[in-house]
């Protein structure tokens, strides 16, 4: 398959390093509130992701980590006068609780930062012992100037960074602005672990890269996570651990998920707009936002709104319609064998290999819906030509469960079998034979009895067909 590669700045096809086996990690969430819609919007995609590398044959390693320790843990605790421990473990708990709501399952480990104390201080050891970084009064930074590639992935400077917006660390002695913090030395009441500097706890990108090594060791396949993260968070991780093995790349394939605005703004506390995962799935199905996801592609921004809602809703509602339709062609009984009527000419095959080639091209998912929707008009066309045998019938109903594998937005709850009486297939047959002798009046008069007995014959090119009223 081919992926666009933050890195490269290109779409590269996608080699892992251990042929089949692909390692991926995703950052995961800070544990001191509620997940969004928008870290909803990064998880389900690459849920999807991931299920799809699955189904093309790839045994992938999917972790991701849990930040169990963070200053905004610390705050939050504060604020709610409860231990930060307390506040991150009940914020783990609501984050399982919604990826479980989400369908997702692809994650093989969740890595707590506070569970890799021992990795996070050998990297810093080994940081110090290289001269990547330095001990100041408030703790251990990384020296950016040391880095010569520093900047690769996100293309800014070391003096560039500056203009930084986003979590950058507030060191008082940091000798260049974009410094960031390794270990941190804690105050008084803060949360501590023993290190060989005094006690102290993580900064935030050194979990990253001390898990990761643990479980992939100093090079892997992919790093995912949601664009902002590119700044400073991805650029550190490169920093620490190409400094450490001295090997590069940290990781071959980085791949960033766009962002997501609601009503065309950005989500904000203070606009009013922000919304949990919890609040879009109290009046929308979790298949309705994996659908809107679905819709877009990975990179693209997403903007949820009123109408992107009610078209993912559509949309599953066009498809559980006709799964329902096959569904029943499947189960009822035929009266004549499928070969007797016509084969399957519609493009049907080459749309489905139409829809795993999107797929294949940078999981381009909405130009595989658009085909996935053609599939779904010429297959209604077939339903209403009443021409469509149960193999075909199942064939699509496959298809459509392989689907769903991947993108978990369907339902295939099983409708019963439908059997046709013997009496109704002896009437059926009788009011054949009275329309090929154009003994119209005695046909009509089977067809009241066939009514009456709860069953309906429609003539179509194929033959009468039956179906229970
Ligand atoms: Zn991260």
């Amino acid at each position: 398959m081919n992926i666009y590669n933050t890195l490269s700045g290109k779409i590269e096809t996608l080699s892992p390093i251990g042929k089949n086996k692909i390692n991926l990690f995703v950052c995961g969430p800070t544990v001191y509130d509620d997940s969004h819609i928008g870290h909803a919007r990064t998880y389900v995609a690459f849920d999807m992701l991931v299920n799809y590398l699955k189904h093309s044959g790839f045994d992938v390693f999917y972790l991701q980590n849990i930040t169990d320790i963070d200053d905004k843990i610390i705050k939050r605790a504060k604020e709610r006068n409860i231990k930060p421990k307390d506040l991150a473990i009940q914020f783990e708990k609501e984050y399982m609780a919604d990826t479980k709501t989400l369908g997702i399952e692809s994650v093989k480990k969740y890595a707590r930062a506070t569970e890799h104390i021992k990795e996070i201080i050998s990297q810093v050891e080994r940081l110090l012992a290289k001269g990547f970084a330095y001990q100041s009064t408030d703790g251990i930074y990384y020296d950016v100037s040391k880095f010569k590639k520093y900047g690769k992935l996100s293309g800014r400077t070391v003096e560039g960074a500056e203009d930084g917006t986003s979590r950058i660390d507030e060191g008082v002695e940091k000798k260049n602005k974009a410094d960031f913090c390794l270990w941190k030395f804690s105050k008084e009441d803060e949360p501590s672990w023993p290190s060989p500097w005094g006690k102290g706890r993580p900064g935030w990108h050194i979990e990253d890269t001390a898990i990761t090594e643990k479980y992939f060791g100093p090079q892997y396949d992919i790093h995912g996570g949601a664009r902002d993260l590119i700044f400073p968070h991805h650029e550190a991780e490169i920093s620490q651990m190409e400094a450490i093995s001295g090997k590069s790349p940290l990781v071959k394939y980085w791949v960033h998920t766009g962002f997501l605005t609601i009503n065309g703004q950005k989500m904000s506390k203070s606009l009013g707009n922000f919304t949990t995962i919890k609040d879009f799935l109290k009046e929308n199905s979790p298949q309705v936002l994996r659908m809107f996801i679905f819709s877009s592609h990975y990179r693209s921004p997403i903007d949820l709104k009123d109408s992107s809602i009610q078209e993912a809703k559509a949309n599953i509602e066009k498809l559980q319609d006709l799964i329902y339709a096959l569904q029943k062609v499947e189960v009822t009984e035929s009266l004549r064998p499928s070969k007797e009527l016509g084969g399957f000419d519609s493009p049907f095959r080459q749309l489905q290999e139409k829809f795993w080639q999107e797929l294949e091209d940078d999981f381009n998912t909405p130009k595989a819906k658009a085909v996935l929707f053609e599939i779904v008009n010429s297959v209604e066309v077939k339903l209403q030509q009443q021409n469509l045998t149960k193999e075909e019938a199942k064939e699509v109903l496959d298809f459509l469960k392989q689907i769903n594998k991947i993108f978990l937005f369907l339902d295939f709850k099983k409708v019963k079998e439908i059997k046709i009486p013997d009496e109704i297939k002896k009437l059926t047959e009788q009011r054949e034979a009275c329309r090929k002798n154009k003994d119209w009046q005695g046909a009509d008069k089977l067809r009241k009895q066939i009514d009456e007995a709860g069953w309906q014959v429609e003539d179509s090119s194929n033959g009468p067909k039956i179906k229970k009223i």
